[in-house]
């Protein structure tokens, strides 16, 4: 599901692309943005009646694929405005379309790796004129009459922690080459398993704190232009 596609295929030189091995996945809502979109639109549409499923996350109870789903069954208003909400709630992290588009102009790959939903993202794309990359991320099903429900990226993986078809690492398993350096960018218990496969991580918030307990390395993503300066550095660390 590569959507907004940039890569044309060809084989940049090691001196105009010293990213060429680096592929870089990015979690969309909180990481890419400065709000948790999502969080924004079930506060709005639906009260506080999401707010126990998110605890019931943190508590181990169920998989975060299957508290989204729940999540968004709970939506009762026009798909327009659903949508509308999210797309209004995003603005990009500051210094992040001119991180991308360093990354990409130094043959990196790029890609947004996310349980949320990819209109919203495409129309912020479209509305920021951010810079092109692959977008893995969700359709919204059904309707505010009969209900809604979420379609995970066909790419995202099963594994046991997620739930069936819910894993990011399933994007990064299909994605990764030989010889490339994954470096995975998140903040939330979602973008665990990107982060545990990951040859370098950048995190905050919740992510942070669950590396931290698993004892993996991970630089914290305060800003993209520290971010960027870090994601130079590591490239020229690991020759190809
Ligand atoms: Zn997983």
């Amino acid at each position: 599901m590569a959507a907004m596609q940039t890569d044309a295929g060809h084989s940049p030189s090691p001196v105009t692309a010293p990213l060429r091995h680096v592929l870089a996945l990015i979690d969309y809502d909180g990481t890419v943005t400065t709000e948790e979109c999502i969080a924004v639109t079930l506060q709005h549409f639906a009260g506080d009646a999401w707010l126990p499923l998110e605890e019931a996350v943190r508590r181990g109870e169920i998989g975060h694929a299957a508290c989204l789903r729940q999540q968004i069954g709970m939506l009762k208003a026009p798909r327009r405005e659903i949508l509308a909400t999210m797309v209004a709630a995003a603005a990009p992290r500051p210094g992040f379309a001119r991180f991308v588009a360093a990354l990409t102009a130094g043959g990196a790959r790029v890609a947004v790796v996310s349980a949320g939903l990819r209109a919203a993202i495409a129309a912020v794309w479209r509305r920021d004129a951010l810079p092109a990359v692959d977008v893995y991320a969700s359709e919204l099903l059904g309707d505010a009459r009969s209900g809604y429900d979420i379609a995970y990226n066909p790419h995202f993986g099963d594994c046991p922690r997620c739930g069936p078809g819910g894993c990011k690492a399933g994007v990064l398993h299909r994605l990764r080459r030989p010889g490339d350096t994954v470096i995975a960018f998140g903040d939330g218990v979602s973008d665990f398993c990107l982060a545990r496969e990951a040859d370098s991580v950048f995190a905050r918030d919740s992510l942070a704190v669950l590396c931290a307990a698993a004892g993996i390395d991970y630089h914290d993503l305060s800003t993209y232009d520290a971010a960027l300066a870090a994601v130079l550095k590591l490239a020229c660390a690991s020759p190809p």
